[in-house]
């Protein structure tokens, strides 16, 4: 299974961390032990003192792909869903400067706390998702799938052109603003709509 992540993909995030817009979608991957299931609690790492949330819509896919055209791509996904790709701030910049790979920065364990899935169909129209976190009983974040640069099926056609696409992948799909610290004791809840799927406890 491959954890793949956008970077990048809604411009307001873009300008409060001082990125330009990309002409093509940004991506990178999180291992298999990244993944943090059935909100189970995320234990802060000792190797930084600035880890960031980033709430995303998932896409869960559902059939093995290669290539696949923008027109077929909404058919590689069943599921949508809410996850956080942690970030270890700090160590990002640093690679950043460096221009050197963030795999450390993104991919350490439990980097991708991911809650529950909606089906597809249960969803009204997928170019108009609304979703947000709240830390701590305040909401940090909102987004609309609506707003994405690469809209999900632009991202499943580029990404399977260099990679398979497998059963079981996941795909987060970009930040909206509003991305920030962490601290020991912050509660993370994430929703799409009014439905909350995803709870972490920062520990
Ligand atoms: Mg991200």
């Amino acid at each position: 299974m491959k954890i793949f992540c956008i970077g990048r993909n809604y411009v307001d995030h873009i300008k409060e961390l001082n990125n330009a817009i990309p002409s093509s979608p940004v991506f990178f991957l999180k291992p298999d032990t990244a993944l943090l299931i059935r909100n189970r609690p995320f234990y802060y790492p000792s190797f930084s003192t600035e880890i960031h949330y980033e709430v995303e819509l998932v896409l869960k896919i559902c059939k093995v792909g290669k290539r696949i055209q923008k027109r077929f791509a909404h058919t590689y996904y069943d599921e949508i869903g809410i996850g956080l790709d942690m970030t270890a701030r700090d160590l990002q910049d640093s690679a950043k400067q460096k221009g050197l790979p963030w795999a450390l920065a993104k991919g350490f364990d439990q980097s991708a706390p991911v809650g529950a899935f909606i089906p597809v169909g249960r969803l009204k129209d997928t170019a108009d998702i609304s979703f947000h976190l709240d830390l701590n009983g305040n909401t940090v974040q909102r987004g609309n799938s609506g707003l994405m640069i690469y809209p999900f099926d632009d991202i499943i056609s580029y990404i399977s052109d260099f990679m398979t696409l497998r059963t079981g992948d996941y795909i987060f799909t970009g930040t909206p603003a509003g991305v920030g610290p962490v601290k020991i004791g912050d509660k993370l809840e994430a929703y799409i709509g009014d439905e909350k799927l995803l709870s972490c406890l920062v520990k």
